[in-house]
């Protein structure tokens, strides 16, 4: 009887807590994903850092970034990842890259942009590009981007449709466009054949949650007035960002008075080239009249500053375009010139090249350099309403960096950390649209060790077309 009576009393006691746990789970909201605990530099208007904070992602969207306890009291995760002293922020957006040149890496290195372009890429590429092998430059560029936290590029190849295949499978948001320029190549005999091409691309990819398509015309220096104007047709008929390498180094601003009789800028306006998005790669050889017009116009630059320090382009006046409105994003320009993929380098870069060549350390601080690898990106590609920052509403693109190495202790300032300290190695776990494509550095969409043996493996023949 006792022992009845203790037992009873004893399954009351664990009936009131299983009660409790039953109405907070009811009330608490069900949602996919919740990261939990980190240091959350948010990259809003008002720069909010959450330290520390969580986010609630359901499907593809953030639904709430708010104190760790009040996340856990209105949420339930069907899956969390741990943040606890580590930086979670917007992903990495990548305003201009050449994905598939990651094949080139290494190739034909410490020679000016018209030399190296004529010598090296041009060849090479003619012997070498195929659907097969962008796919497999592609999906190493994918997996380099993955591991160091970009989850948004613009690319400009040839078989642009092969890239948005894969870069779809592996996970990754682009703004993918398909090439025009005016001599024979792989994907194309002739500027029209691009252009069948860059429609038909379009058109498989119209909508996609991912992919964005759009058309790359080469550049004023490889294309006539009557292509460029076909260019731009194309692209108001279908709506679609153009992205064009503009004024790289002063050679092309002397190409184009050749060709054109004009300057790049001018020659384009002549034409009524811009559409609703354009995307101007480099954009260094830019005079202040230019920069009005531009924004005039409303072009997005991507400022690509190791590119151009290699290559000895210039440096693109980034403080001019920024005191203008004009929107700047951050680009690596093809693993070819660079030689990586890393935007953490690539940031910093940015920052330390607009201090010296202005002789002011004041110019491009940590947060306006982390602005522009992220919002600032999200502007030049004309998507600020979805990606760029973490905030309720837009997609859950954002990665997750680790402080632990001993170049980022102690810990002050937590963007300064970011940009100044960090590399791509640091990120430990990468999602795009909702989805976790890296998991404490295991990628998960991408079978990393084939990955790189098929890039090795197609890498002779690029030996051979070298020879
Ligand atoms: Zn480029």
């Amino acid at each position: 009887m006792r022992t009845r009576v203790l037992v009873a009393g004893m399954a009351a006691m664990i009936a009131l807590p299983l009660a409790w746990q039953t109405l907070a789970a009811r009330q608490a909201t069900a949602v996919s994903l919740v990261v939990r605990n980190g240091v959350i530099i948010t990259v809003d208007g008002s720069r909010r850092i959450l330290n520390p904070g969580s986010i609630a992602i359901n499907g593809s969207d953030i639904v709430a970034i708010d104190t760790p306890a009040n996340i856990a009291a209105r949420y339930q995760a069907a899956d969390t990842i741990e943040a606890t002293g580590k930086v979670v922020m917007p992903g990495l957006i990548n305003t201009h890259t050449h994905a598939a040149m990651v094949m080139y890496r290494g190739l034909g290195n410490d020679l000016a942009l018209m030399d190296w372009l004529q010598k090296y890429i041009f060849p090479a590429e003619a012997r070498t590009v195929s659907p097969e092998f962008v796919r497999v430059g592609t999906r190493l560029a994918l997996l380099e981007m993955i591991q160091s936290g970009t989850t948004l590029y613009a690319d400009m190849y040839y078989f642009e449709e092969e890239v948005a295949r894969v870069t779809k499978a592996a996970g990754l948001r682009g703004v993918l466009g398909q090439t025009v320029i005016e001599f024979p190549v792989p994907d194309a005999k002739t500027p029209a054949d691009a252009l069948q091409r860059t429609e038909a691309f379009a058109r498989e990819f119209a909508n996609d949650e991912l992919i964005t398509p759009s058309v790359a015309p080469h550049a004023v220096y490889t294309l006539d007035a009557k292509t460029l104007t076909a260019v731009r047709d194309l692209a108001r008929r279908l709506n679609i960002p153009i992205q064009i390498h503009l004024a790289e180094t002063s050679a092309e601003t002397g190409l184009s008075q050749e060709r054109h009789k004009m300057r790049p800028v001018a020659m384009l306006d002549s034409l009524k080239f811009w559409a609703p998005v354009t995307i101007a790669a480099h954009a260094v050889w830019i005079s202040p009249e230019e920069i009005t017009l531009l924004k005039q116009r409303n072009v997005g630059v991507s400022n690509n500053p190791e590119s151009n320090m290699k290559l000895a382009s210039g440096t693109a006046p980034v403080m001019g375009y920024r005191k203008a409105g004009v929107p700047v994003g951050i680009g690596t320009d093809g693993a070819a010139s660079n030689n990586d993929l890393d935007m953490f380098e690539a940031m910093r870069q940015a920052a330390f090249q607009q201090k010296l060549i202005t002789m002011d350390p004041t110019a491009i601080s940590a947060p306006e350099a982390l602005e522009m690898a992220t919002i600032g990106g999200a502007r030049v590609v004309g998507q600020q309403a979805r990606v760029g920052s973490l905030e309720p509403g837009k997609r859950a693109d954002l990665i997750v960096v680790g402080l632990s190495k001993a170049r980022q202790v102690p810990l002050f300032d937590p963007v300064a950390q970011i940009v100044y300290s960090s590399r791509g190695d640091d990120v430990e776990t990468t999602i795009v649209n909702g989805k976790v494509l890296m998991r404490d550095r295991k990628v998960l969409t991408l079978d990393e060790a084939r990955v790189l043996s098929d890039a090795r493996a197609a890498a002779a023949l690029v030996r051979k077309a070298v020879q």
